[in-house]
């Protein structure tokens, strides 16, 4: 048997980054992962600019009640002129501050005065106060994402925000799946004594793309060596990976081994954890292969320990393991086993803390765990937990 952690280490070090990249616009750019650095060639403010509405003054002639005449009127995206002695000049948020103004005066704090021009109730303002700087947020130079970074919305953002159009990134990686089990059945059709509706084919449809990754569905295959051998040839031959899920157990209706074994080679662990202890590693005519077990509980948690990690890696993202929280626990775990256990758990906030509660029922085929949990928290080997006890937390 392996340990988690071994199992985990061992599937990352064989992870070999895709290196196929293609330039994409950012408006289609979000989950892809940036296969260059992105380097500033610009001032993000590029100019001095008021933070709020009023008065672009020069601090240092401000006096409370004293009226100043304003001399020009500067709206978001005009030019001002030099800020001539002794005048304001009327600002407004974003606006590019005149040359020789060095303060703002919110609007709040001003009057108008009998016979035109403005008073301020303020008899000292700061320099620099209410106006943001050029290069504050981004200077010209600096690295705003890296290479390796999986692009969400404010990175989509910070780059529009330097006038970048096009980006590089790594080509999303093909993914064949399919579903092993001669007791399947698709959603749709008829019950039939015996069989069961195929639950993990439609979670790999969803966690797949969930990771910015292309999906080739091969549908189910029936438990035998002939068409399970068929169905990994196709899958190779379409895709850059294959992920399937059960028939890898050792039982005679278990075929994966032997048909991953005609076609590539397999690595078949018995991994200390549960649910999911046996995990499939290898390859099929040089595709990397992996193969979830078929309880659909044990499938979805192994494809987020393991698969996941793994996919990402090879799809050219840097940080790929997830940040534990570490939480208080709203149950007691009186039993310890020797094995791992990640149980499925949803966060409770009682309006001053946050505790992690418990799906009563854990058992590997109970996939309702799954959808009541918002993540897993792990029970360490030999351990139990009490209530209060601080326990590791990752969300889905
Ligand atoms: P296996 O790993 O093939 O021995 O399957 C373990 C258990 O998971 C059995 O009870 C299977 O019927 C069930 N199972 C396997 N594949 C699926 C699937 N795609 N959808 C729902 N249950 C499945
Ligand atoms: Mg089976």
């Amino acid at each position: 048997m392996k340990t988690f952690d071994d199992a985990l280490t061992y599937l990352l070090s064989k992870a070999i980054p895709t290196t196929q990249t293609k330039t994409i616009a950012i408006e289609s750019a979000l989950g892809h992962v940036l296969a260059e650095d992105i380097t500033s060639q610009q001032n993000v403010p590029p100019h001095h600019n008021s933070m709020m509405d009023g008065y672009a003054v020069r601090a240092e002639e401000i006096q409370a009640n004293k009226t100043f005449s304003i001399s020009q009127r500067i709206a978001a995206g005009d030019i001002g002129q030099t800020l001539a002695l002794g005048t304001v000049a009327r600002i407004f948020t974003g606006a590019a501050m005149p040359e020789g103004a060095n303060a703002v005066i919110m609007q709040e704090e001003a009057t108008d005065a009998e016979g035109g021009g403005v008073k301020f109730s303020v008899d000292a303002v700061l320099q620099n106060q209410n106006v943001r700087h050029i290069g504050e947020d981004i200077a010209i130079g600096a690295v705003i994402l890296a290479k390796g970074q999986r692009l969400r919305a404010q990175d989509l953002g910070l780059v529009a925000s330097i006038g970048i159009r096009d980006v590089l990134v790594y080509k999303p990686l093909r993914i064949a799946t399919f579903s092993t089990g001669s007791e399947l059945l698709e959603p749709g059709e008829a019950p039939e004594q015996g069989k069961i509706y195929n639950a993990n084919r439609y979670m790999l449809a969803g966690l797949v793309p969930q990771l910015g990754l292309e999906l080739i569905d091969l549908g189910r295959v029936p438990d035998n060596l002939e068409a399970t051998v068929d169905a990994l040839k196709q899958a190779a031959s379409v895709a850059d990976m294959v992920i399937t899920t059960g028939g890898v157990s050792v039982g005679d209706e278990d075929y994966i081994k032997p048909a991953v074994e005609q076609v590539g080679r397999l690595d078949l662990w018995k991994v200390k954890m549960k649910p999911g202890k046996p995990l499939a590693y290898g390859d099929v005519m040089g595709k990397p292969f992996i193969g979830l077990p078929g309880n659909p509980v044990s499938a979805f948690t192994t494809f987020h320990l393991f698969a996941k990690p793994y996919l990402l890696r090879m799809q050219g993202q840097t940080s790929v393991l997830p940040t534990p929280i570490w939480l208080k626990a709203g149950f007691d775990w009186p039993k310890s086993g020797f094995r791992r256990e990640f149980v499925r758990v949803r966060l409770e906030s009682d309006g001053q803390s946050t505790q992690v509660k418990l799906f009563p029922n854990q058992g590997s085929g109970i996939l309702t765990s799954a959808v009541w949990a918002d993540g897993l928290a792990v029970i360490p080997e030999d351990s139990t937990v009490s209530q209060g006890d601080l326990i590791a937390y990752y969300a889905f």
